[in-house]
């Protein structure tokens, strides 16, 4: 959704405002908070999810008490919710706010068996790596798990 602070400047923004909207992969969920995509094709691993502050918010630090209230109900689920339909050992987290000053937090589950052996801060090479076309995406799965994931949410979405 367009939030009222939205920035023309802003990748996360502009995603936010336009379920179609290129770089940013298609929409999984959202809410007045929070926006879930996955990533856009070709990139990361299956499952690889954004979850998007609404608000044009730096980072956590800058949270209003509304979302820092929800962040962490609201995160839990997403997260074991995507554990559950991807089968991972657990979901890596991640929120570093370089691309655009806007909260998109990377969660990435880690499955028993990676591309190129990755663990720890090695997955999150993953995304350079299958931007490079070092490492390629099964996007049949990815797919497949982005649709899982958009039914689970819808069935059962994060406490608001
Ligand atoms: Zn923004």
């Amino acid at each position: 959704m367009k939030h009222a602070s939205f920035d023309p400047s802003c990748g996360i923004c502009r995603g936010n405002a336009d379920a179609q909207a290129l770089p940013a992969g298609p929409l999984v969920f959202e809410n007045r908070l929070w926006q879930v995509r996955r990533l856009p094709a070709g990139i990361g691993v299956p499952g690889w999810m954004m979850l998007n502050a609404q608000r044009h918010v730096p980072g956590p630090a800058h949270l209003d008490d509304a979302e820092a209230a929800n962040f962490g109900p609201a995160l839990r689920h997403f997260e074991l919710t995507l554990e559950r339909v991807t089968g991972a050992l657990r979901i890596y987290t991640a929120a570093m706010g370089e691309s655009f000053p806007h909260l998109h937090v990377h969660m990435v589950p880690r499955y028993e068996t990676m591309p190129n052996d990755a663990s720890a801060w090695g997955v999150f090479e993953l995304y350079g790596a299958t931007q490079r076309g070092e490492v390629a995406v099964d996007e049949a799965e990815a797919t497949r798990i982005a649709s899982a994931y958009r039914d689970a949410l819808a069935a059962s979405p994060p406490p608001l």
